[in-house]
């Protein structure tokens, strides 16, 4: 098959960078290469962000009605539901997530669409009552503008969408900057954003590497909001970067999420999840629930459960409907993940299952780990400590509600919370008591187009999803009439 040459997005024409250079996509399970894509830098960025302007001042954008951006939303809704197993192949071919997950992902994001463009119709301001009886007062919301998107190669679609609904609910233009190791949904989104009648310059979309591209359109004093989605250590350079105009963010990074397991729970139900909250996606989601507390009295044979559920994931290429677990989407993510598992096992950690690279002819091509269940961790290794992004999981044993409270809190992430329990004062006790923007109830990582979502402390701020992930595109006026006059 002929490798295609993708270009970049700007202004609703298809233009390569202003380089002229490209760099390679592979297929990270089996090294082939799936596209050159263009390498944009901070000239393309510029060029983008005019487009975006230009865009959100002039031109058809922003006379739409909220009913025709609920129209035009509706309509890339319904092309992304034509076009769903397209999408689900292009996710699974480039960053290796099994087809049946990449499938629940295309259907779950065309209802995100829907739940947007329900929103664009119900973006209301307020009437005030001022002291003074001869005032009026009223607030409008207004669009904030050109916003900035930089995401991660974890969901390429997901992401895409995930900042795109938003940006159209809202009546903002858009500067997208996809993941290097992951361009060709979103660029593909572009296409069918394009086809629903998006008007040029509202979606925009820059490939190129982080520190070029990504850190001038962080930089870019054009970019009036960017909405961030990666790690904790890029995360810190946007904010710096943002600085210069005092940009709005929201910020959704990393985490290293407990999943904690009480004795009374239903424990059968609970170690099934916690396999998945872990290993999904081969652990690369932010919200992976990597540091399993588990009361002492059933620790060992939940642990042995564990273990034994997640070897018998079928591991391999996402593109066979069997798979459980593709491959790590990188050379580069397969190095960081081994180096945390040597020094997990250095520091006395002892895998039940799992433990290091997959080898043989089914692998070698690919960036494959298996699933990995440690005991004999404790709270201060590196692996317990800092995000992994790969399928490692921790299991602690604990003794009581007040220490694995204090435990889990003590980190400086804050996104997602498990707690299984079938004590139900406990189980509103420590939803209240976990430091997390979202805590689950025999549950875990359970996503709704309506429900927020983020994080607190180093896992970010800013909610998406629900009525709130659009408001934030807003800005309020207030209007005061002297109504003595
Ligand atoms: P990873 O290290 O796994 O690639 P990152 O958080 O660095 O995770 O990447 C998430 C996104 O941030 C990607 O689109 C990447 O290109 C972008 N990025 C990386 N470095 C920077 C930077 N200095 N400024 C802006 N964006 C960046």
């Amino acid at each position: 098959m002929a490798v295609r040459d993708e270009k970049l997005l700007i202004g609703g024409a298809w233009l390569p960078a202003e380089s002229g250079e490209t760099f390679e996509t592979r297929n990270p399970a089996t090294g082939e290469v799936l596209a050159r894509i263009a390498r944009g830098t901070a000239g393309d960025v510029d060029r983008a962000v005019d487009a975006a302007r230009r865009a959100f001042e002039e031109g058809p954008w922003p006379r739409f009605s909220p009913a025709d951006r609920q129209k035009l939303i509706l309509g890339l809704a319904d092309l992304l539901e034509r076009d769903a197993e397209q999408f689900a192949r292009l996710d699974t071919l480039e960053m290796g997530s099994p087809i049946r997950h990449t499938r629940g992902s295309v259907a779950m994001l065309v209802d995100l669409l829907r739940y947007f463009a329900g929103i664009a119709r119900s973006v209301e301001g307020t009437t005030n009552r001022p002291s003074d009886p001869g005032t009026f007062a009223c607030t409008v919301k207004e669009p904030v503008g050109v916003c900035g998107a930089i995401i991660p190669w974890n969901g390429p679609l997901w992401a895409s969408v995930l900042k795109l609904g938003p940006v159209l609910a809202s009546g903002c233009t858009l500067v997208l900057k996809p993941a290097e190791d992951a361009s060709l949904a979103p660029l593909r989104l572009a296409e069918l954003a394009l086809e629903a009648g998006v008007p040029a310059g509202v979606f925009n979309v820059v490939t190129g590497f982080g520190a070029e591209a990504g850190a001038a359109l962080a930089a870019h004093s054009g970019v009036d909001k960017i909405a961030f989605t990666g790690s904790e250590a890029t995360g810190r350079r946007i904010v710096q970067a943002s600085a210069g105009n005092l940009k709005r963010l929201s910020l959704e990074l990393g985490g290293k999420s407990p999943n904690i397991v009480f004795a009374d729970a239903d424990l059968e139900a609970a170690a099934k999840t916690a396999v998945i909250a872990a290993f999904a996606n081969s652990g690369q989601v932010c919200s992976a629930g990597t540091r399993l507390f588990v009361e002492r009295a059933v620790h060992r044979e939940f642990a042995a459960e564990v273990a034994r559920i997640a070897g018998t994931l079928k591991i391999g290429d996402g593109l066979d409907p069997e798979t459980d677990l593709g491959p790590l989407v990188s050379a580069r993510q397969l190095e960081r993940v081994c180096g945390h598992m040597d020094d997990a096992l250095a520091a006395g950690a002892a895998p039940l299952s799992g433990g290091g690279r997959l080898s043989g002819a089914a692998y070698d091509k690919g960036f494959f780990f298996p699933p990995t269940v440690l005991v004999e961790a404790r709270d201060d290794m590196r692996a317990v400590r800092e995000e992994i992004f790969g399928p490692i999981l921790a299991t602690l044993p604990f003794d009581s509600e007040d220490e694995v409270i204090a435990r889990a809190n003590a980190t400086e992430f804050g996104l997602g919370a498990g707690v299984w329990t079938s004590h139900l004062g406990r189980a509103h006790r420590m939803a209240r008591a976990l430091k997390a923007g979202s805590v689950w109830v025999n549950c875990y990582n359970r996503i709704d187009p309506a429900v927020p979502s983020g994080g607190i402390k180093a896992s970010g701020h800013g909610r998406e999803y629900g009525r709130q992930h659009v408001e934030e595109h807003f800005q309020t006026k207030s209007i005061w009439i002297d109504t003595t006059v």
